[in-house]
């Protein structure tokens, strides 16, 4: 008889088939076994036909890959540990010594940081364009540009582009786009169909998604995706995934695959309560400024509007302020500081509200036209009773701006 440690390890009991629930079954490994030394010459990774080490995936990450291609519109897709992770799994991967990649002015910072700190210094060069003005991105096409970055809307500043147009003027160009799709979280628009109904499809080559911020919807899991709809170039961006070593936990994974249900259920909740603060931050005279892409006179509106009112769901949860210049810096960070609801903390689309300051001259290539005077704050708004985060707005400025 074997000894308990041995059987312990290659025990001979199988589950039955066919155990059927709501959620699917998490599934993990680093070491995958092969039934023999020719099916693990045979077995391929690279068309998902078969399993060969758990980085390389597994059914989790398989099944999670596939419900990100159906929300987003896509047909194939990578998992990364991070949002940021996935950015620069698609730098690395299209970008030589020589090439150039023009990055929208208000994009994701660490975006911006990782060309000027990584990507520099292997020979790569970047350019930062207008996103609100197209003829600045056709004019800062060169030769040498490989990649082009797209974000609607902007981080931090949330100015909507016009996406289709952005589009057309780099495919005019031959160069590749990549949409960071984040905001949008497959339910605001399609990325990969800007124009529905249009033959051949308006979209972005490349669609990167933080699912950090919705897909996971709790603040506690990292993970970033690139979702392409050509095989040719999802497979050179999966050769740099493999040869990089990246991929991500099963349980993360799990976490992921549990939250995407509730995903558009849980984007309209803050999409509505965030439009309802934005709406009553534009009242009050502590601010000159209220940015959502659904205000009026919020820079790029009627893209906006263009793009994304038949969506599921039409913004995310995201709105800034501009301060006016009366007030000091220590003013507005005692103002954050004294908010109750709304924690100090990065990211955003879990349930917990957040604010975070921003030096915006400190981001910017200078202080934008479309922008007043002031302090930017941001605020992701949760999924708290609007009513209550309102409460808790007023008593700040009362405590800390009379
Ligand atoms: C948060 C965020 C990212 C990066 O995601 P992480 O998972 O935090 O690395 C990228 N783009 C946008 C627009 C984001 O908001």
């Amino acid at each position: 008889m074997t000894d308990p440690a041995t059987a312990l390890i290659h025990h001979p009991y199988t589950p039955p088939a066919g155990f059927c629930a709501p959620q699917p079954g998490v599934f993990k490994a680093s070491t995958v076994i092969f039934p023999s030394v020719a099916a693990m010459r045979h077995f391929e990774w690279k068309d998902k036909t078969a399993y060969t080490y758990g980085l390389h995936g597994t059914p989790t990450t398989y099944m999670l890959e596939e419900r990100l291609c159906t929300l987003e519109g896509g047909l194939q897709c990578l998992l990364l540990p991070s949002g940021l992770a996935a950015i620069a799994n698609v730098a690395l991967s299209l970008l030589r010594s020589g090439d150039e990649v023009l990055i929208p002015d208000n994009a994701y910072g660490p975006n911006k940081v990782l060309a000027e700190g990584e990507l520099k210094s292997w020979g790569i060069s970047h350019r930062f364009y207008d996103p609100l003005n197209p003829l600045d991105l056709a004019a800062k096409i060169s030769p040498q540009t490989r990649l082009v970055w797209l974000e609607a809307a902007g981080s931090v500043t949330l100015e909507f582009p016009d996406l289709c147009e952005l589009v057309r003027v780099c495919q005019a160009r031959g160069v590749l786009t990549a949409l960071d799709n984040t905001w949008g979280a497959g339910l605001a628009f399609a990325p990969f169909d800007l124009t529905p109904g249009s033959n051949p499809a308006l979209g972005a080559d490349i669609s990167v998604h933080a699912l950090t911020k919705y897909p996971s919807g709790g603040g506690d899991v990292l993970m970033g995706s690139v979702i392409t709809r050509d095989a040719a170039l999802h497979m050179k961006l999966k050769l740099t995934h493999m040869r990089l070593g990246l991929g991500v936990g099963a349980n993360d994974a799990e976490a992921v695959l549990r939250s995407l249900p509730s995903l558009a259920l849980r984007y309209r909740a803050h999409d509505q309560a965030t439009r309802e603060l934005a709406r009553w931050c534009q009242t009050r005279s502590e601010f000159s400024q209220v940015l959502h892409p659904a205000l009026p006179d919020s820079p790029g509106h009627g893209h906006w509007r263009a793009l994304c009112q038949s969506g599921l769901g039409a913004a995310a949860g995201l709105f800034s302020v501009i301060f006016h210049p009366r007030y000091g810096q220590h003013q507005i960070d005692a103002f954050c500081d004294r908010l109750k609801l709304f924690k100090v903390g990065y990211s955003w689309g879990g349930p917990m509200s957040l604010v975070v300051p921003y030096d915006l001259a400190a981001m910017r290539s200078g202080w934008p036209a479309h922008l007043q005077p002031g302090t930017l704050v941001r605020f992701a708004v949760g999924l708290e009773t609007p009513a209550d985060l309102q409460t808790d707005l007023a008593q700040a400025l009362q405590e800390t701006l009379t």
